[in-house]
């Protein structure tokens, strides 16, 4: 059966052979877009739109690709609405309320874990979300690390193993020992459930991991066939976009703190034919840490593309809205409303190295968000405003 989406006011294709002009976004006015199985079937003008089985009318609505998350933490157990509080409240934040999360994922069963994963996924798809990434990392042991990706497996295909999150305290005076239990049986029994590996590499934070210790982390997950990505640079500037680039990793994630060189060895990488490594910026978190944001407009201007993603976590940042995201890139980050949806879609698909999802070419899967409202400017302009009044996944409307 095909679905025929007819009278968009505005639709963003992310298509570059569409919509010359529009910064990226290939926008189509007054368009419509034929949905068969599953895929993109069409995208044009409603004026000369192909027949189809079923008519939508959207009424002047805008229409977008779905929102690509590539970076949550969205299972774990525990509250820490309090600690927030704290650090509104004057505490400075230094990353160490993690453990409360930990020993509450530890104590929790798989179905606790599951239902709130299942929920923030609903959450997420609620606000247009369609694709997300979701990592483990609140275990820190073999059977919780294992746990959190069976469950997380079920929700995406976008999962990682993350067991080198930080150092749980059982092992604050043997780091080595941790370290060969991830890059050893914990790898072992995560990897069937993971595509990816990722490390919070921050030598400036006591429970996270130095340059040598990440590397041998990453190495060991790319010798399990997973591909590579990275936590650094959020707390100081230091080895982890280095790191990142040597490995060859997807992307590097938060880059709020980056000298010169980082930026020069970002727009490097994509020197070559291969894909090179994303700056995945994430300024949810500066905004619930009350931090200074990512220089967004340096790394742009250097070149390097730039994706955008929630981060949504119960410790440094709990929200799992991506129009929110970009709306806080736009007025904090001075990204242009153009340039922060190219982030929130096409850049984290490719942050994700997906092609199938983050723009709506010929082929991709029918993942849409429909918005109340007459153009993608409105998610800047109407910060906290619930707009997105459809989600259609795989071609059907959710
Ligand atoms: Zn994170």
């Amino acid at each position: 059966m095909s679905v025929v989406l007819t009278n968009i006011g505005e639709l963003v294709t992310n298509d570059l052979a569409q919509g010359a002009g529009s910064g990226g976004l290939g926008v189509v006015p007054d368009a419509a877009v034929v949905i068969e199985a599953g895929r993109i079937a069409w995208t044009g003008p409603a004026s000369s739109a192909p027949a189809a089985d079923v008519a939508v009318d959207l009424q002047g609505r805008c229409v977008l690709p779905g929102f690509v998350d590539s970076h949550s933490h969205t299972v774990f157990a525990g509250d820490r609405s309090a600690e927030f509080a704290a650090r509104m409240t004057g505490e400075p934040y230094t990353g160490g309320g993690i453990a409360t999360t930990v020993a509450a994922t530890r104590a929790a069963t798989e179905e606790a874990l599951r239902a709130r994963g299942q929920a923030l996924v609903r959450e997420m798809l609620a606000q247009g979300t369609t694709t997300v990434e979701i990592k483990s990392g609140y275990g820190q042991d073999v059977a919780t690390e294992a746990r959190m990706l069976r469950v997380a497996r079920e929700l995406t295909p976008e999962t990682t193993f993350l067991g080198a999150h930080t150092v749980p305290a059982e092992y604050a005076d043997d780091r080595a020992a941790y370290l060969h239990l991830v890059t050893g049986p914990m790898l072992a029994a995560c990897a069937p459930h993971a595509r990816w590996v990722d490390v919070f590499c921050e030598p400036a934070a006591p429970t996270a991991f130095d340059e040598d210790e990440s590397r041998a982390v990453l190495a060991a997950g790319l010798r399990a066939g997973l591909l590579a990505r990275v936590h650094g640079n959020q707390l100081s500037a230091g080895p982890g976009v280095r790191l990142a680039v040597e490995v060859g990793a997807a992307s590097v994630d938060h880059c709020t703190h980056l000298s010169d060189a980082d930026v020069d060895a970002l727009a490097g990488s994509w020197a070559g034919t291969a894909p090179g490594t994303f700056a995945t910026l994430l300024p949810a978190v500066e905004f619930s840490t009350r931090s200074p944001y990512p220089d967004a407009r340096r790394l742009l201007a250097a070149g390097v593309p730039v994706a955008l993603a929630t981060d949504c976590n119960p410790g440094s940042g709990y929200s799992s809205s991506m129009p929110f995201v970009v709306a806080l890139a736009v007025r904090e980050m001075r990204m242009s409303p153009a340039e922060a949806l190219w982030s929130a879609t096409a850049g984290g698909a490719a942050a994700l190295r997906r092609d199938d999802v983050g723009h709506l070419r010929v082929g991709a899967r029918a993942d849409l968000t429909v918005l109340d409202a007459p153009s993608h400017l409105y998610l800047a302009y109407r910060p906290g405003v619930p707009l997105v009044s459809q989600v259609w996944k795989d071609g059907a409307r959710v």
